[in-house]
């Protein structure tokens, strides 16, 4: 039907996160005069001002990006322009402005929503609860579309039709309340449905990807496709959704779970060692790097060993009850949580050899350039 105008609407994807140094660089304002002439101003500004300089000829500073401040309706959707910060939808706590600012309830919305962005040349990407995701002080240049696609569906017993941006916890609690095995672990992860499909979330020996049947999709060209789990390939934290290039939503998951008399138990029980073991109640995205492969050692006793818990950096710390989840301890800049990732990182590859990838994603504020980046 139609295409965006780029290949790669998102930004991150596993391994793409960037150095200090290559963030720094990317960071850099394109224009090197120390003051410039806004385009609708008629004095000029420093540099130190720009906020989004897209390229050579046109940028927008601090006080234009104000003024673009406007609620745009357009085919029954509120595009928000210029004023929803990303920090209110991480659990991080952390990111800007991003530019645009779309909310859907169903596939129809979704579908305009894509359709609105493709029309405008507006890079995109949809997320749902923010879980996982770091996003930049700089914000998003581009679309940012919210998922709120929430229904749920019986089809049989054991078998939920679920919308993408249903609440992946509530799914947990309630299919073990309903007496289904497979999604115990999920009633502590603070996703969605769509988030925790294209992440494979898991933990406690269970994964998504092994209760899923199938899973609705709609593409950049804005087809529908409903794809079978037999003929994807999944792994650990990582799904064919991250490296799927037309691919604009997941929109709805089928899950096929068997019946048990002790899920509800279970699932207690995994909550009950969550709230000792993590630090539920602070500002984080889960696990910041992803267990190494067979290397039967945690992510997070490698932290614990290199003596890191507790330490910080501005107001991004290393919590003191779980080594792999760094915490917004307040304030924290995007930048903060970049150098301690970085920081961590390197201290445990210097005493253990062993180089940690990260689970986190990090979205580039200006999204064009990072695909730039990415084709060198
Ligand atoms: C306290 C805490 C505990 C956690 N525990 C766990 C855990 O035990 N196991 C685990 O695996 N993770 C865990 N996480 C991380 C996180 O909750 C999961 O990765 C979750 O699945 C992300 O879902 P989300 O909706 O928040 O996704 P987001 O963070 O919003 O998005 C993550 C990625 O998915 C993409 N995405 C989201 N929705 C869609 C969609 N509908 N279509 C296409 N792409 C989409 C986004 O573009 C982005 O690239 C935890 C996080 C926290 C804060």
């Amino acid at each position: 039907m139609f295409k965006t105008q780029q290949e790669g609407n998102r930004v991150s994807k596993k391994g793409k996160f960037p150095s200090q140094q290559s963030l720094s660089l990317s960071l850099m304002p394109l224009t090197s005069p120390k003051w410039l002439q806004c385009p609708s101003l008629s004095f000029t500004i420093p540099t130190s001002l720009f906020q989004h300089p897209r390229n050579s000829s046109t940028f927008l500073c601090n006080y234009c990006f104000k003024n673009k401040e406007q609620t745009q309706s357009w085919n029954g959707l509120k595009v928000i322009r210029g004023k929803k910060l990303l920090k209110d939808l991480t659990t991080w706590g952390i990111g800007g402005v991003c530019n645009y600012f779309v909310e859907v309830f169903d596939q129809t919305q979704l579908l305009s929503a894509i359709r609105y962005c493709h029309v405008n040349s507006i890079p995109y990407i949809i997320i749902g609860k923010g879980s996982n995701c770091l996003f930049d002080d700089l914000g998003f240049d581009g679309c940012l579309i919210l998922n709120r696609i929430e229904f749920l569906e019986r089809i049989d017993p054991g078998v939920y039709r679920v919308g993408s941006g249903f609440r992946f916890n509530q799914l947990g609690v309630l299919s073990c309340n309903e007496g289904f095995t497979g999604l115990e672990f999920s009633g502590g992860v603070p996703g969605t449905v769509g988030g925790a499909t294209y992440m494979n979330a898991g933990a406690n020996g269970q994964e998504t990807a092994s209760t899923i049947e199938s899973i609705d999709i709609v593409t950049t060209e804005g087809a529908f496709q409903t794809l079978h789990r037999v003929d994807l390939s999944f792994g650990y934290r990582s799904s064919p959704f991250q490296d799927m290039k037309d691919l604009a939503a997941i929109t709805a998951v089928t899950f096929r779970l068997q019946g048990s008399g002790s899920a509800r138990k279970r699932q207690q029980e995994l909550l009950k060692r969550r709230r000792i073991t993590q630090p539920l109640g602070e500002r984080s995205a889960g696990s910041v790097f992803r267990n190494p492969s067979s290397l039967g050692v945690s992510a997070a006793e490698l932290i614990d060993k290199t003596g890191l818990k507790g330490f910080s950096i501005g107001g991004a710390m290393v919590s003191h009850i779980h080594a792999n989840f760094f915490v917004n301890i307040g304030g924290s800049t995007s930048q903060d949580m970049l150098n301690l990732i970085a920081f961590v990182k390197d201290k445990v590859d210097k005493k253990f050899g062993i180089e940690l990838e990260e689970e986190v994603l990090y979205f580039h504020p200006y999204c064009n350039l990072m695909n730039k980046e990415r084709q060198l």
